[in-house]
C-alpha cells in the first residue's frame, strides 16, 4: 500500500481519539509513525523523533523491546486467552496480581485487572458505591476529584474528570460527580479563613455532607490537566481528611505509576497509603492494553462478606492472560534494571538543563519536574505575570516547532496556561535528556523569532 493511499484511508475511516475530527478529516494526522526502537520513532515518511512523552505517557521501557515481544509471543502461543471469570484462573493473571502486591506499598495486596485507565477508574467507583450501598449507607455515592484532574473517558471517569472540555462532553447521565479546587494544603487541614475553602475538599465534603461522599480521587499529579505537582504535604493532608470523614482515597496512578515520577507508586512521594490505587499504562510499558484497580485485602475480605461472595463486575478481558504476562515482564524489567532509582536521579539532570533553558529562554517559567515527569511554561512576560494570548496558541506553536526538529511532547493550553509536557522513556539516559532540552532549546529560539517578529 502507498503511503499516499494510507494518508487517504487514514483520512477517510479512521476516527482518531480526542481529535479535532474535521482537522484530521481535511489533513490528516501529522505523524504517522512506523517504527520505534529504544527512544526514537520513525514515521512514515523515514524522518526519525524522540519521543519525549513515551507516546502516551505510557511507553515506558521505550520502544523494541524484544523481552516483551517474546512474553506475548511466548504466551500466545501456549495460551492466548482464558478467562478469569468465577472459578477461571490462568498463571500469568496470578503471579502478575501476586507480583503488585509486593511492589505496593501498606496492605494494597489485592488486584482486580481491566484493559485500561478509564475502566480501573469506572471500577473503582462502582465497587466503591457497590460497598456503601451494602454498609447500610446508599446515600453514599457522591466522588470528590480536583479540578484540572485527568480521570478517563467513561461516563463516570469522564465526570471525575475536572477539565470542563472533557467533562461536558456526554455526562448528564453520571451524577454525583463534584470537583474541587486543587493544592488548598490549609484549607483541607481545616482553615476556614482561606478565601476558597468551600472550593476546596474539606469545603465540598462539608457542604455536602461527609455521610454523602463515597471517595476522593486525585492522581499523585495531574498530567492532562497542565502537569501540575501538589504541594508537599497535600496529599497527606487529603489522606487526613478521608480519614477523619471514613472517606475512601483513591491514588489515580495511571500515569504515576511504575517508576515515572522517581519512586515505584506516585503517592511514595509523600509517604501516604491510599485506600485504592488504579494504575495501566506502565504497567505493560504500553506495549499491550492492561490496567488495574488494586485495593487493600481488608477491604476485599470486608466487601465478600457484604456481597455474599459475589462480584457481579468483570470485563472478558479481567486479567487477560497475554497482556499479564507483558505485565509480568514489564515489572521484572523495571526491578531488574533498577529503573526506579535511575529516573530519580535523571530527575538532577533535568533540573540541571532546567536551569540553562531558563537563563537562555526569557519566555520559560514554571519549570516543573517529579522524576521523569516535567513541563514548563511560556508566558509573553514572566516577570509580570503576563500568559500568551489564547489566540497566539504559544503552546501548541511551539510543540509544532519541537516537532518540527524531532521530538514529541505534549501541548498543553488549558485555563489560560501554555504548558509543555514531556515524559520521556524512563530508560533515557543523561544524554538522551540533554538531546531534549537541545531541541527544547532550538524550538524556543525559533518560536522567539517568530512570536517577537
Ligand atoms: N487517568 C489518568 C491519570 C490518565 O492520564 C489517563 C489517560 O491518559 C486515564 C486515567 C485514562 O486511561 P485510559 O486512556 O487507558 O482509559
Amino acid at each position: 500500500t502507498s503511503i499516499e493511499q494510507l494518508k487517504e484511508w487514514d483520512r477517510n475511516h479512521f476516527m482518531h481519539p480526542t481529535s479535532s475530527v474535521r482537522d484530521h478529516q481535511e489533513n490528516g494526522a501529522a505523524y504517522t509513525f512506523t517504527k520505534g526502537e529504544g527512544i526514537y520513532l520513525t514515521d512514515i515518511d523515514g524522518r526519525e523523533y524522540v519521543d519525549g512523552l513515551s507516546s502516551l505517557w505510557n511507553v515506558n521501557l521505550g520502544h523494541g523491546r524484544s523481552e516483551l515481544a517474546e512474553a506475548a509471543k511466548e504466551q500466545m502461543e501456549t495460551l492466548p486467552f482464558s478467562s478469569s471469570f468465577n472459578n477461571y484462573s490462568n498463571e500469568p493473571a496470578i503471579k502478575l496480581s501476586r507480583k503488585i502486591a509486593e511492589l505496593t506499598p501498606g496492605n494494597l495486596n489485592v488486584t482486580f485487572f481491566t484493559s485500561g485507565g478509564s475502566e480501573s477508574n469506572e471500577s473503582t467507583f462502582k465497587i466503591i458505591r457497590e460497598y456503601w450501598k451494602l454498609k447500610g449507607q446508599p446515600q453514599r455515592t457522591k466522588i470528590v476529584s480536583l479540578q484540572k484532574g485527568y480521570h478517563g473517558v467513561t461516563l463516570a471517569a469522564t465526570r471525575a474528570t475536572g477539565m470542563d472540555n472533557f467533562n461536558s462532553f456526554g455526562t448528564s447521565y453520571a451524577p454525583g460527580f463534584l470537583n474541587a479546587e486543587p493544592y488548598l494544603t490549609g484549607c483541607e487541614q481545616g482553615d476556614k479563613t482561606h478565601p476558597n475553602y468551600e472550593n476546596s475538599i474539606r469545603g465540598v465534603i462539608e457542604r455536602e455532607g461527609a455521610d454523602t461522599i463515597a471517595a476522593v480521587i486525585m492522581e499523585p499529579i495531574q498530567g492532562a490537566g497542565g502537569l501540575n505537582v501538589p504541594p508537599e504535604g497535600y496529599l497527606q493532608s487529603v489522606r487526613d481528611l478521608c480519614d477523619e470523614f471514613g472517606i475512601f482515597m483513591i491514588a489515580d496512578e495511571i500515569v504515576c505509576g511504575f517508576g515515572r515520577t522517581g519512586k515505584m507508586f506516585g503517592v511514595e512521594n509523600d509517604g501516604i497509603i491510599p485506600d485504592f490505587m488504579t494504575v495501566a499504562k506502565g504497567i505493560t510499558s504500553g506495549y499491550i492494553p492492561l490496567g488495574a484497580v488494586i485495593m487493600k485485602d481488608s477491604f476485599r475480605d470486608e466487601l465478600a462478606e457484604l456481597t455474599g461472595g459475589v462480584l457481579f463486575h468483570g470485563f472478558t478481558y479481567s486479567g487477560h492472560p497475554t497482556s499479564c504476562a507483558v505485565g509480568l515482564k514489564t515489572l521484572e524489567i523495571i526491578e531488574k534494571e533498577n529503573i526506579v532509582p535511575h529516573v530519580k536521579k535523571m530527575e538532577t539532570v533535568v533540573e540541571n538543563e532546567f536551569s540553562k533553558l531558563k537563563e537562555k529562554h526569557p519566555h520559560v517559567t514554571n519549570e516543573r519536574c517529579a522524576g521523569l515527569l516535567g513541563a514548563f511554561d511560556v508566558f509573553k512576560d514572566p516577570e509580570e505575570n503576563i500568559p500568551f494570548k489564547p489566540e497566539e496558541a504559544a503552546a501548541p506553536t511551539l510543540s509544532k516547532l519541537c516537532g518540527d526538529l524531532g521530538l514529541i511532547v505534549r501541548p498543553i493550553m488549558y485555563k489560560g496556561a501554555n504548558t509543555i509536557a514531556f515524559a520521556p522513556p524512563l530508560i533515557s539516559s543523561k544524554s538522551d535528556i540533554e538531546e531534549i532540552f537541545n531541541i527544547f532549546s532550538q524550538a524556543l529560539t525559533r518560536f522567539e523569532r517568530q512570536v517577537n517578529s
